[in-house]
Protein backbone atom coordinates (compact mmCIF):
# COMPACT_ATOMS: atom_id res chain seq x y z
CA UNK A 1 0.00 0.00 0.00
CA UNK A 2 3.11 2.38 0.72
CA UNK A 3 4.33 1.73 -2.56
CA UNK A 4 0.85 2.02 -4.95
CA UNK A 5 0.58 5.47 -2.91
CA UNK A 6 3.69 6.24 -3.57
CA UNK A 7 3.92 5.90 -7.04
CA UNK A 8 0.56 7.20 -7.23
CA UNK A 9 1.57 10.89 -5.38
CA UNK A 10 4.64 10.57 -7.97
CA UNK A 11 2.36 9.91 -11.67
CA UNK A 12 4.40 6.92 -11.71
CA UNK A 13 3.09 4.85 -14.70
CA UNK A 14 2.92 1.36 -12.69
CA UNK A 15 1.94 -1.81 -14.72
CA UNK A 16 0.92 -5.45 -13.49
CA UNK A 17 0.69 -8.32 -14.61
CA UNK A 18 3.58 -7.12 -17.69
CA UNK A 19 6.11 -8.94 -18.76
CA UNK A 20 9.66 -7.18 -20.04
CA UNK A 21 10.30 -10.12 -22.71
CA UNK A 22 13.50 -8.03 -24.10
CA UNK A 23 15.75 -5.07 -24.90
CA UNK A 24 17.38 -3.11 -27.46
CA UNK A 25 19.71 -0.41 -27.87
CA UNK A 26 19.44 2.44 -29.56
CA UNK A 27 22.02 5.86 -28.88
CA UNK A 28 20.11 7.23 -25.62
CA UNK A 29 17.43 4.84 -25.85
CA UNK A 30 16.11 1.62 -24.58
CA UNK A 31 13.15 0.10 -26.19
CA UNK A 32 11.83 -2.27 -23.82
CA UNK A 33 9.84 -5.14 -25.37
CA UNK A 34 6.82 -5.63 -23.05
CA UNK A 35 4.09 -8.57 -23.43
CA UNK A 36 0.62 -9.29 -21.16
CA UNK A 37 -2.46 -11.03 -22.12
CA UNK A 38 -3.63 -8.74 -24.35
CA UNK A 39 -0.63 -8.54 -26.49
CA UNK A 40 2.75 -7.14 -26.93
CA UNK A 41 3.79 -3.23 -26.65
CA UNK A 42 6.90 -1.21 -26.70
CA UNK A 43 8.28 1.11 -23.87
CA UNK A 44 11.08 3.62 -24.85
CA UNK A 45 13.21 4.57 -22.13
CA UNK A 46 16.36 6.33 -21.83
CA UNK A 47 17.70 3.97 -18.84
CA UNK A 48 16.15 0.74 -17.33
CA UNK A 49 16.79 -0.52 -13.93
CA UNK A 50 16.42 -4.45 -13.72
CA UNK A 51 15.11 -5.49 -10.75
CA UNK A 52 13.70 -8.52 -11.61
CA UNK A 53 14.78 -10.75 -9.42
CA UNK A 54 17.49 -13.49 -8.55
CA UNK A 55 16.78 -15.60 -11.59
CA UNK A 56 16.46 -12.11 -13.63
CA UNK A 57 15.43 -12.82 -16.95
CA UNK A 58 17.18 -9.39 -18.27
CA UNK A 59 20.81 -10.43 -16.95
CA UNK A 60 20.71 -13.59 -18.58
CA UNK A 61 19.45 -11.84 -21.94
CA UNK A 62 22.35 -9.34 -21.42
CA UNK A 63 24.89 -12.08 -20.81
CA UNK A 64 25.88 -10.40 -17.67
CA UNK A 65 27.59 -13.72 -15.48
CA UNK A 66 26.74 -14.66 -11.92
CA UNK A 67 30.15 -15.28 -9.67
CA UNK A 68 30.35 -17.73 -6.88
CA UNK A 69 27.97 -20.32 -5.79
CA UNK A 70 24.97 -22.49 -5.04
CA UNK A 71 24.73 -24.21 -1.69
CA UNK A 72 23.77 -27.93 -1.30
CA UNK A 73 21.77 -27.43 1.83
CA UNK A 74 17.55 -26.66 1.42
CA UNK A 75 15.84 -24.76 3.85
CA UNK A 76 12.12 -24.29 4.18
CA UNK A 77 10.69 -20.96 5.28
CA UNK A 78 7.41 -20.82 7.61
CA UNK A 79 5.84 -17.73 8.05
CA UNK A 80 3.40 -18.28 11.78
CA UNK A 81 0.85 -15.62 12.51
CA UNK A 82 -1.31 -15.46 16.03
CA UNK A 83 2.08 -16.18 17.99
CA UNK A 84 1.48 -16.68 21.84
CA UNK A 85 5.37 -16.35 22.19
CA UNK A 86 7.02 -13.55 23.76
CA UNK A 87 8.98 -12.26 20.71
CA UNK A 88 12.96 -12.21 21.63
CA UNK A 89 14.86 -8.69 20.46
CA UNK A 90 16.79 -10.28 17.78
CA UNK A 91 16.55 -13.42 15.75
CA UNK A 92 17.58 -16.97 17.53
CA UNK A 93 20.52 -18.98 16.01
CA UNK A 94 19.52 -22.23 16.82
CA UNK A 95 23.17 -24.47 15.84
CA UNK A 96 22.12 -27.51 17.51
CA UNK A 97 23.73 -29.89 15.09
CA UNK A 98 20.90 -31.93 14.48
CA UNK A 99 18.54 -29.80 12.26
CA UNK A 100 19.72 -25.70 12.26
CA UNK A 101 16.84 -23.65 12.84
CA UNK A 102 16.38 -19.61 12.46
CA UNK A 103 14.01 -17.79 14.35
CA UNK A 104 13.13 -14.22 13.29
CA UNK A 105 10.36 -12.21 15.81
CA UNK A 106 8.34 -10.69 13.86
CA UNK A 107 5.76 -7.54 14.97
CA UNK A 108 1.52 -8.46 16.02
CA UNK A 109 2.20 -12.06 16.59
CA UNK A 110 4.19 -12.98 13.58
CA UNK A 111 7.03 -15.54 13.73
CA UNK A 112 9.42 -16.84 11.11
CA UNK A 113 10.62 -20.09 11.53
CA UNK A 114 14.17 -21.42 8.88
CA UNK A 115 14.46 -24.90 9.25
CA UNK A 116 17.78 -27.03 7.26
CA UNK A 117 16.30 -29.83 5.28
CA UNK A 118 17.95 -33.13 5.79
CA UNK A 119 18.94 -35.34 3.49
CA UNK A 120 16.20 -37.58 4.08
CA UNK A 121 13.48 -34.92 3.95
CA UNK A 122 11.10 -34.98 1.09
CA UNK A 123 10.78 -31.20 0.13
CA UNK A 124 6.70 -31.81 -0.68
CA UNK A 125 5.76 -33.95 2.34
CA UNK A 126 7.62 -31.32 4.75
CA UNK A 127 6.20 -28.42 3.65
CA UNK A 128 2.43 -29.95 4.30
CA UNK A 129 0.65 -28.45 7.00
CA UNK A 130 0.92 -31.51 9.46
CA UNK A 131 4.46 -31.56 8.99
CA UNK A 132 5.08 -27.89 9.61
CA UNK A 133 3.50 -28.34 12.55
CA UNK A 134 5.53 -30.95 13.80
CA UNK A 135 8.54 -28.93 12.95
CA UNK A 136 7.79 -25.91 15.07
CA UNK A 137 6.48 -27.75 17.95
CA UNK A 138 9.81 -28.18 20.40
CA UNK A 139 9.51 -24.19 19.80
CA UNK A 140 5.66 -23.27 20.01
CA UNK A 141 2.41 -25.16 19.78
CA UNK A 142 0.50 -23.74 16.31
CA UNK A 143 -2.53 -24.94 13.97
CA UNK A 144 -2.59 -25.10 10.78
CA UNK A 145 -4.36 -22.09 10.54
CA UNK A 146 -1.85 -19.83 11.90
CA UNK A 147 0.60 -20.66 8.93
CA UNK A 148 1.21 -18.12 6.50
CA UNK A 149 3.50 -19.20 4.04
CA UNK A 150 5.64 -22.27 3.84
CA UNK A 151 8.51 -22.10 0.75
CA UNK A 152 11.57 -24.26 0.10
CA UNK A 153 14.48 -22.59 -0.75
CA UNK A 154 18.25 -22.92 -2.24
CA UNK A 155 20.59 -20.24 -1.19
CA UNK A 156 23.08 -19.03 -3.41
CA UNK A 157 26.27 -16.59 -2.91
CA UNK A 158 26.32 -14.83 -6.13
CA UNK A 159 27.29 -11.55 -7.28
CA UNK A 160 26.66 -10.32 -11.12
CA UNK A 161 29.66 -9.96 -13.18
CA UNK A 162 28.96 -6.46 -13.77
CA UNK A 163 26.18 -4.04 -12.74
CA UNK A 164 25.81 -1.96 -16.24
CA UNK A 165 25.19 -3.07 -20.15
CA UNK A 166 24.91 -0.11 -21.77
CA UNK A 167 22.01 1.95 -20.41
CA UNK A 168 20.38 -1.26 -18.34
CA UNK A 169 21.24 -0.98 -14.44
CA UNK A 170 20.95 -4.49 -12.60
CA UNK A 171 19.75 -3.71 -8.76
CA UNK A 172 18.60 -5.82 -5.79
CA UNK A 173 18.57 -9.85 -6.17
CA UNK A 174 19.13 -9.63 -10.10
CA UNK A 175 22.60 -8.30 -8.81
CA UNK A 176 23.34 -9.96 -5.76
CA UNK A 177 22.06 -13.26 -3.97
CA UNK A 178 22.72 -13.72 -0.67
CA UNK A 179 21.83 -16.27 2.22
CA UNK A 180 19.10 -15.41 4.28
CA UNK A 181 22.06 -15.24 7.80
CA UNK A 182 22.57 -12.15 8.14
CA UNK A 183 19.24 -10.80 6.77
CA UNK A 184 21.26 -8.51 3.89
CA UNK A 185 19.56 -9.53 0.91
CA UNK A 186 16.64 -6.36 0.80
CA UNK A 187 18.78 -3.77 2.50
CA UNK A 188 21.53 -4.35 -0.27
CA UNK A 189 18.47 -4.01 -2.70
CA UNK A 190 17.30 -1.08 -1.43
CA UNK A 191 20.51 0.82 -0.58
CA UNK A 192 20.98 -0.42 -4.18
CA UNK A 193 18.01 1.46 -5.31
CA UNK A 194 18.61 4.78 -2.97
CA UNK A 195 22.48 4.62 -5.06
CA UNK A 196 21.33 4.80 -8.81
CA UNK A 197 17.92 6.77 -8.30
CA UNK A 198 19.60 10.17 -7.39
CA UNK A 199 22.39 9.32 -10.26
CA UNK A 200 20.25 8.74 -13.38
CA UNK A 201 17.65 11.68 -11.97
CA UNK A 202 20.68 13.96 -11.85
CA UNK A 203 21.66 12.47 -15.53
CA UNK A 204 18.08 12.97 -16.98
CA UNK A 205 18.00 16.76 -15.25
CA UNK A 206 21.12 17.61 -16.96
CA UNK A 207 22.96 17.86 -14.03
CA UNK A 208 24.99 15.31 -14.44
CA UNK A 209 27.36 13.44 -17.01
CA UNK A 210 26.73 10.18 -17.68
CA UNK A 211 29.74 8.62 -15.86
CA UNK A 212 28.27 9.49 -12.59
CA UNK A 213 25.92 6.16 -13.32
CA UNK A 214 29.15 4.37 -13.54
CA UNK A 215 29.90 4.98 -10.00
CA UNK A 216 26.71 2.78 -8.82
CA UNK A 217 28.47 -0.25 -9.68
CA UNK A 218 32.20 1.45 -8.20
CA UNK A 219 30.03 2.21 -4.81
CA UNK A 220 27.33 -0.47 -4.04
CA UNK A 221 29.33 -3.83 -5.98
CA UNK A 222 32.07 -3.92 -3.35
CA UNK A 223 29.68 -3.83 -0.45
CA UNK A 224 27.29 -5.84 -1.60
CA UNK A 225 29.89 -8.74 -2.49
CA UNK A 226 30.92 -8.19 1.18
CA UNK A 227 27.84 -9.02 2.30
CA UNK A 228 27.25 -11.76 0.37
CA UNK A 229 30.65 -13.30 1.50
CA UNK A 230 29.52 -12.70 5.19
CA UNK A 231 25.98 -13.96 4.73
CA UNK A 232 27.50 -17.33 3.52
CA UNK A 233 30.44 -17.57 6.37
CA UNK A 234 27.65 -16.73 8.95
CA UNK A 235 25.63 -20.24 7.21
CA UNK A 236 28.46 -22.26 7.86
CA UNK A 237 28.55 -21.70 11.32
CA UNK A 238 24.80 -22.28 11.69
CA UNK A 239 24.49 -25.62 9.04
CA UNK A 240 26.89 -27.49 10.21
CA UNK A 241 26.11 -30.82 11.48
CA UNK A 242 29.06 -32.12 11.71
CA UNK A 243 29.73 -33.44 15.56
CA UNK A 244 33.91 -31.92 15.40
CA UNK A 245 32.85 -28.73 13.96
CA UNK A 246 29.83 -27.84 16.25
CA UNK A 247 31.57 -28.97 18.98
CA UNK A 248 34.50 -26.64 18.34
CA UNK A 249 31.79 -24.06 17.27
CA UNK A 250 30.23 -24.21 20.59
CA UNK A 251 32.73 -23.86 22.72
CA UNK A 252 33.92 -20.72 20.77
CA UNK A 253 30.59 -19.66 21.55
CA UNK A 254 30.44 -20.33 24.60
CA UNK A 255 34.17 -18.48 25.79
CA UNK A 256 33.11 -15.36 23.73
CA UNK A 257 30.59 -15.20 26.47
CA UNK A 258 33.38 -14.95 29.10
CA UNK A 259 34.11 -11.24 27.37
CA UNK A 260 30.88 -9.11 27.24
CA UNK A 261 32.30 -6.76 24.65
CA UNK A 262 32.87 -9.94 22.59
CA UNK A 263 29.58 -11.52 23.23
CA UNK A 264 27.65 -8.14 22.59
CA UNK A 265 30.12 -8.27 19.57
CA UNK A 266 28.14 -11.31 17.89
CA UNK A 267 24.93 -11.02 19.68
CA UNK A 268 23.97 -7.54 17.82
CA UNK A 269 25.66 -8.70 14.61
CA UNK A 270 28.05 -5.63 15.01
CA UNK A 271 30.01 -7.27 12.51
CA UNK A 272 27.98 -5.96 9.39
CA UNK A 273 30.22 -3.73 8.46
CA UNK A 274 28.35 -0.21 7.15
CA UNK A 275 29.15 0.76 3.51
CA UNK A 276 32.04 3.02 3.63
CA UNK A 277 32.44 4.60 -0.21
CA UNK A 278 36.30 5.43 -0.59
CA UNK A 279 36.07 5.72 -4.49
CA UNK A 280 32.55 6.83 -6.35
CA UNK A 281 30.89 10.50 -5.70
CA UNK A 282 33.48 10.84 -2.82
CA UNK A 283 36.64 13.51 -2.82
CA UNK A 284 39.83 12.59 -0.83
CA UNK A 285 40.09 14.46 2.58
CA UNK A 286 42.60 17.26 3.02
CA UNK A 287 45.08 17.05 6.06
CA UNK A 288 43.44 20.06 7.63
CA UNK A 289 40.32 18.43 8.08
CA UNK A 290 40.45 16.67 11.55
CA UNK A 291 40.26 12.53 11.95
CA UNK A 292 37.26 12.51 13.11
CA UNK A 293 35.53 14.45 10.31
CA UNK A 294 37.32 12.80 7.82
CA UNK A 295 35.68 9.74 9.22
CA UNK A 296 31.94 11.18 7.77
CA UNK A 297 33.20 11.15 4.14
CA UNK A 298 31.80 7.71 2.28
CA UNK A 299 29.07 7.01 4.94
CA UNK A 300 25.83 7.73 5.21
CA UNK A 301 25.50 11.47 7.50
CA UNK A 302 24.10 10.49 10.88
CA UNK A 303 20.23 11.56 11.77
CA UNK A 304 20.61 13.29 15.02
CA UNK A 305 17.32 15.25 16.23
CA UNK A 306 17.27 19.09 15.52
CA UNK A 307 15.47 21.51 16.59
CA UNK A 308 13.87 23.98 14.10
CA UNK A 309 11.18 26.84 14.25
CA UNK A 310 8.69 24.22 13.12
CA UNK A 311 10.01 22.16 16.29
CA UNK A 312 12.22 19.14 16.68
CA UNK A 313 13.01 16.69 13.54
CA UNK A 314 15.39 14.50 12.35
CA UNK A 315 17.95 16.36 10.31
CA UNK A 316 17.03 14.69 7.08
CA UNK A 317 14.07 16.40 6.35
CA UNK A 318 15.85 19.53 6.76
CA UNK A 319 18.53 18.27 4.30
CA UNK A 320 16.34 18.88 1.53
CA UNK A 321 16.22 16.02 -1.48
CA UNK A 322 19.43 17.49 -3.32
CA UNK A 323 22.52 18.46 -2.41
CA UNK A 324 23.22 20.18 0.88
CA UNK A 325 26.16 21.29 2.84
CA UNK A 326 26.24 21.06 6.65
CA UNK A 327 28.26 23.35 8.95
CA UNK A 328 28.66 23.80 12.45
CA UNK A 329 28.08 27.41 13.43
CA UNK A 330 28.23 27.42 17.44
CA UNK A 331 28.68 24.91 19.77
CA UNK A 332 25.47 23.14 19.47
CA UNK A 333 24.29 24.85 15.91
CA UNK A 334 24.29 23.71 12.59
CA UNK A 335 23.80 25.43 9.36
CA UNK A 336 22.48 23.55 6.62
CA UNK A 337 22.45 25.18 3.19
CA UNK A 338 20.57 23.14 0.28
CA UNK A 339 22.45 23.40 -3.02
CA UNK A 340 20.72 23.30 -6.27
CA UNK A 341 17.31 22.85 -6.47
CA UNK A 342 15.10 23.26 -3.38
CA UNK A 343 15.08 24.47 0.48
CA UNK A 344 16.48 26.89 2.62
CA UNK A 345 18.83 28.00 4.81
CA UNK A 346 18.14 26.56 7.88
CA UNK A 347 19.66 26.98 11.41
CA UNK A 348 19.16 23.78 13.57
CA UNK A 349 20.08 23.21 17.16
CA UNK A 350 21.23 19.77 17.54
CA UNK A 351 20.05 17.57 20.06
CA UNK A 352 22.16 14.91 20.47
CA UNK A 353 26.20 14.22 20.06
CA UNK A 354 25.83 12.56 16.96
CA UNK A 355 27.84 15.35 14.67
CA UNK A 356 29.75 16.77 17.83
CA UNK A 357 32.73 16.14 16.16
CA UNK A 358 32.04 18.65 13.34
CA UNK A 359 33.79 22.15 15.20
CA UNK A 360 33.45 25.15 13.50
CA UNK A 361 35.31 25.74 10.13
CA UNK A 362 34.33 22.31 9.07
CA UNK A 363 31.73 21.53 6.76
CA UNK A 364 30.02 18.29 5.38
CA UNK A 365 28.65 17.88 1.82
CA UNK A 366 26.07 15.75 1.52
CA UNK A 367 24.65 14.06 -1.58
CA UNK A 368 20.65 13.20 -2.69
CA UNK A 369 21.25 9.82 -0.57
CA UNK A 370 22.35 11.59 2.33
CA UNK A 371 26.00 9.96 2.20
CA UNK A 372 28.92 12.78 2.78
CA UNK A 373 30.79 13.24 -0.62
CA UNK A 374 33.33 16.03 1.02
CA UNK A 375 34.84 17.51 4.20
CA UNK A 376 36.63 20.49 3.90
CA UNK A 377 37.94 23.44 5.56
CA UNK A 378 37.73 27.09 3.72
CA UNK A 379 41.16 26.73 2.24
CA UNK A 380 40.20 23.06 1.03
CA UNK A 381 36.98 24.00 -0.44
CA UNK A 382 37.51 24.58 -3.95
CA UNK A 383 39.42 21.43 -4.57
CA UNK A 384 37.15 19.06 -2.55
CA UNK A 385 34.23 20.29 -4.70
CA UNK A 386 36.25 20.11 -8.22
CA UNK A 387 36.85 16.30 -6.97
CA UNK A 388 33.12 15.86 -5.21
CA UNK A 389 31.94 17.44 -8.72
CA UNK A 390 33.67 15.11 -11.14
CA UNK A 391 30.68 13.94 -12.60
CA UNK A 392 28.47 16.48 -11.66
CA UNK A 393 29.60 19.80 -13.19
CA UNK A 394 26.09 21.58 -11.35
CA UNK A 395 27.65 20.89 -8.20
CA UNK A 396 30.09 23.72 -8.90
CA UNK A 397 27.86 26.33 -9.71
CA UNK A 398 25.41 25.82 -7.28
CA UNK A 399 28.54 26.02 -4.43
CA UNK A 400 29.64 29.26 -6.54
CA UNK A 401 32.92 27.32 -7.44
CA UNK A 402 33.71 26.89 -11.09
CA UNK A 403 35.67 24.41 -13.52
CA UNK A 404 38.21 27.84 -14.54
CA UNK A 405 39.01 29.03 -10.92
C1 LIG B 1 11.84 -17.50 1.37
C2 LIG B 1 12.57 -16.20 1.40
C3 LIG B 1 12.63 -15.43 2.58
C4 LIG B 1 13.32 -14.21 2.62
N1 LIG B 1 13.38 -13.48 3.78
C5 LIG B 1 14.08 -12.32 3.81
C6 LIG B 1 14.18 -11.54 5.00
O1 LIG B 1 13.64 -11.90 6.04
N2 LIG B 1 14.92 -10.39 4.97
C7 LIG B 1 15.54 -9.95 3.83
O2 LIG B 1 16.19 -8.90 3.83
N3 LIG B 1 15.42 -10.66 2.69
C8 LIG B 1 14.72 -11.83 2.66
N4 LIG B 1 14.63 -12.54 1.52
C9 LIG B 1 15.25 -11.99 0.34
C10 LIG B 1 14.35 -10.90 -0.23
O3 LIG B 1 13.06 -11.44 -0.46
C11 LIG B 1 14.96 -10.41 -1.53
O4 LIG B 1 16.27 -9.92 -1.28
C12 LIG B 1 14.14 -9.29 -2.12
O5 LIG B 1 12.80 -9.69 -2.33
C13 LIG B 1 14.75 -8.88 -3.45
O6 LIG B 1 13.97 -7.85 -3.99
P1 LIG B 1 14.04 -7.57 -5.53
O7 LIG B 1 13.03 -6.49 -5.76
O8 LIG B 1 15.43 -7.37 -5.96
O9 LIG B 1 13.55 -8.92 -6.25
P2 LIG B 1 12.17 -9.70 -6.09
O10 LIG B 1 11.52 -9.44 -4.79
O11 LIG B 1 12.47 -11.11 -6.48
O12 LIG B 1 11.24 -9.04 -7.20
C14 LIG B 1 11.48 -9.24 -8.58
C15 LIG B 1 10.18 -8.98 -9.31
O13 LIG B 1 10.45 -8.96 -10.71
C16 LIG B 1 9.39 -9.65 -11.36
N5 LIG B 1 9.89 -10.14 -12.66
C17 LIG B 1 10.77 -11.14 -12.92
N6 LIG B 1 10.97 -11.25 -14.24
C18 LIG B 1 10.22 -10.30 -14.84
C19 LIG B 1 10.01 -9.92 -16.19
N7 LIG B 1 10.61 -10.53 -17.21
N8 LIG B 1 9.16 -8.90 -16.45
C20 LIG B 1 8.53 -8.24 -15.43
N9 LIG B 1 8.70 -8.56 -14.13
C21 LIG B 1 9.53 -9.57 -13.84
C22 LIG B 1 9.04 -10.78 -10.40
O14 LIG B 1 7.74 -11.25 -10.67
C23 LIG B 1 9.13 -10.06 -9.07
O15 LIG B 1 7.92 -9.44 -8.74
C24 LIG B 1 13.95 -13.75 1.46
C25 LIG B 1 13.88 -14.50 0.27
C26 LIG B 1 13.21 -15.72 0.25
C27 LIG B 1 13.15 -16.52 -1.03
Amino acid sequence: DVLLEGAQERDIDLRFNTEATGFQHAPGLVTTHLRTAEGTSELRTPWVLACDGGKSPSRERLGIPLEGSTQEEKWIVLDIVDSKVTPEMFADFHCNGTRPVVIVPGVKGRRRYEFMLLPEDDEATIAEPASIVELVRPYEEVSTEQIRRAAVYTAHQRIAGEYRRGRVLLVGDAAHLMPPFAGQALNAGMRDAANVAWKIASVLRGEALETLVDTYEVERRPHAKQMVDLSHRIGQVVMSTSPVVTTIRDVALSASGIVPPLKKYLAEMRFLSQPHYSDGVVAPVAKDVPKPVAEFVGRPIPQPVVTTADGEVRLDRVLGTGWAAVAAVGPDQLRVTPLGRDGALVTVTRRDDLLKELGPGVTLLVRPDRYVAAAYTGAGQREALRRAARDIPALLEWSGTTTTD
